[in-house]
């Protein structure tokens, strides 16, 4: 019997994987394909997402083979709003093709002992009180104690498992395709049409790779009957001369996929002991590329409590404050995108529209309050049931923490890589026994250099506040709440 079982291998089952072997959980995670997927979707991560890879002292890794951005570079629906400078050490985007962020994170879980199985996907189900029995294609039968659907929009899982996914259907389908060009229109001609079509299609797009590849997007003729089927060569040379006069003479396809601008939600996270996590969960068009960042950060907020669960010392709700927190971050990304997809219609009424928020965003607050949600680190999660934030002196509970010196030559960040809670004291003074088999302690030293924002702070292990203050009272009730009555050894 596995502890957990996680159905697809993309980047929120891989990323819930390691942070499941953090805690030493026994995961295995199943993938339909045999190979790993080559088209580009995602091409970059945002501020929080490259914050989540530092918290666990993978950031050097992915900087290797991405690119920054200034966050000068946050558009919303093509428009720019002035440069807004946000809290943190990492406020750019973070350039990187899909396949390379799959292959390090698929690195990362194999490192710290998560098994990967690629060849095998999940075809049924069925749960009772204390476990799941998976079927894989082929008969085969595994148990696991919880089992996570990280398998995609077209969730196996979530059918199975009998949750909703309202939302808008389909409404409109692109082609996109990674793809060599013969060298018959000049690249400053490349460059030249795509901006002329641009300007009436602004799903349109074509432009360098790298590797002496082409990535172009353009509309599909209509919505494909089955989704499953990937278009042709010959469809997608079709749609490019329908749109742009030409083919570019494109050939040679590393990908050729399909996506819609589809917006759905699941209407729950969890039916017993089957949770969803990314796109499983959320569907929504790929406009200021979201998708990837929001399943990674389920997958960083769920980790810990399912790990704790599995460890047999949850508090009541921790697992279920997963779907508290995150679906009202997705209902939020949902809006978003949808937003900027109807500021990109043609039509007279979003276009007005498009001018007045196009104005609006030169007000700096204005582009701040974008800027903070497109990156994620305006992220706030409410409190769970019961408490109140008015037990909240220092208004930081809920919030992620930036990057600080600590006094003492080390930052937070390099004290979090282990997934456990951190105590951050700079008082000196607080007494809390008995959790030190969950949580890590560190004194401030509060006059040379470090910057707490509180007198001392509790993180969870995700990085998020749990409690800010300065008396033992209300710190033990956090941690009562956050990591269970003591254990007995003094912290
Ligand atoms: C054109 C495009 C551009 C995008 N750009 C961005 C961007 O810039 N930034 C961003 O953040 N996001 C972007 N996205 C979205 C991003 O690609 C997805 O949100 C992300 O891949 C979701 O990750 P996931 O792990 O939830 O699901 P997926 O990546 O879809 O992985 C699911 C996995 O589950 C496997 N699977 C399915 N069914 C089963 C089964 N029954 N058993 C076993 N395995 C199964 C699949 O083979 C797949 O490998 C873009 C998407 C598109 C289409």
């Amino acid at each position: 019997m596995h502890d957990v079982i996680i159905a697809g291998g993309g980047p929120a089952g891989l990323m819930l994987a390691a942070e499941l072997r953090l805690h030493d959980v026994d995961v295995l995670v199943l993938e339909r394909e045999a190979q790993p997927n080559p088209a580009v979707r995602s091409l970059g991560l945002h501020a929080r997402s490259v914050e989540v890879l530092a918290l666990r002292g993978l950031l050097d890794r992915f900087l290797e083979h991405g690119q920054r951005y200034p966050a000068a570079g946050r558009g919303f629906a093509g428009l720019e709003g002035p440069a807004v400078e946000l809290d943190s050490d990492h406020d750019y985007v973070l350039g990187i093709p899909q396949p390379t962020t799959d292959r390090l994170l698929a690195e990362r879980a194999a490192e710290l002992g998560a098994e990967l199985r690629r060849g095998v996907s999940l075809d049924a189900f069925e749960q009772d009180a204390d476990g799941v029995d998976v079927v894989l294609d082929g008969g085969a039968r595994l148990r696991a104690r919880w089992l996570v659907g990280c398998d995609g929009g077209r969730s196996t899982v979530r059918r199975l498992a009998g949750i909703g996914f309202p939302g808008e259907a389909a409404s409109t389908e692109w082609l996109l395709g990674e793809v060599e060009l013969d060298g018959s229109v000049t690249p400053e001609e490349v460059a030249r049409i795509a901006a002329e079509v641009r300007r009436v299609h602004r799903g349109f797009g074509i432009g360098p790779a790298g590797g002496g590849l082409h990535r172009a997007v353009v509309p599909a003729a209509s919505l494909a009957e089955d989704r499953s089927v990937p278009p042709t060569l010959e469809e997608f040379r079709t749609q490019l001369r329908a749109y742009a006069g030409t083919d570019f003479g494109v050939g040679s396809p590393r990908s050729i996929t399909r996506f819609t601008d589809a917006t759905r939600l699941a209407e729950r996270y969890r039916a017993g002991r089957v949770l969803l996590a990314g796109d499983a969960a959320h569907v929504h068009p790929p406009l200021g590329g979201q998708g990837l960042n929001l399943g990674l950060q389920d997958a960083f907020d769920l980790g810990w409590r399912l790990a704790a669960d599995v460890a047999g010392w949850a508090p009541a709700g921790l697992v279920d404050g997963y779907e508290a927190e995150r679906r009202p971050v997705a209902e939020q990304v949902l809006r978003l995108t949808r937003a900027q997809s109807e500021l990109l219609s043609p039509e007279p009424g979003p276009q007005a529209v498009r001018q007045l928020v196009g104005e609006l965003m030169q007000l700096e607050p204005v582009a701040r309050a974008l800027a903070e949600r497109i990156s994620g680190l305006g992220i706030r999660y409410a409190p769970p049931a019961g408490d109140d934030r008015d037990d909240d002196p220092f208004d930081l509970v809920g919030r992620r923490m930036r990057d600080l010196p600590l006094g003492d030559g080390r930052r937070l960040f390099d004290l979090t890589h282990g997934g456990r809670g951190l105590l951050l004291d700079g008082t000196g003074t607080l007494e809390a026994e008995g959790w030190t088999e969950r949580v890590d302690r560190v004194t401030v030293a509060g006059d040379d250099g470090s910057a707490l924002p509180a007198p001392a702070v509790l993180l969870r292990p995700d990085g998020r506040v749990a409690w800010a203050g300065d008396d033992t009272a209300s710190l033990v009730r956090a941690l009562e709440r956050w990591f269970a009555a003591p254990t007995g050894a003094p912290l």
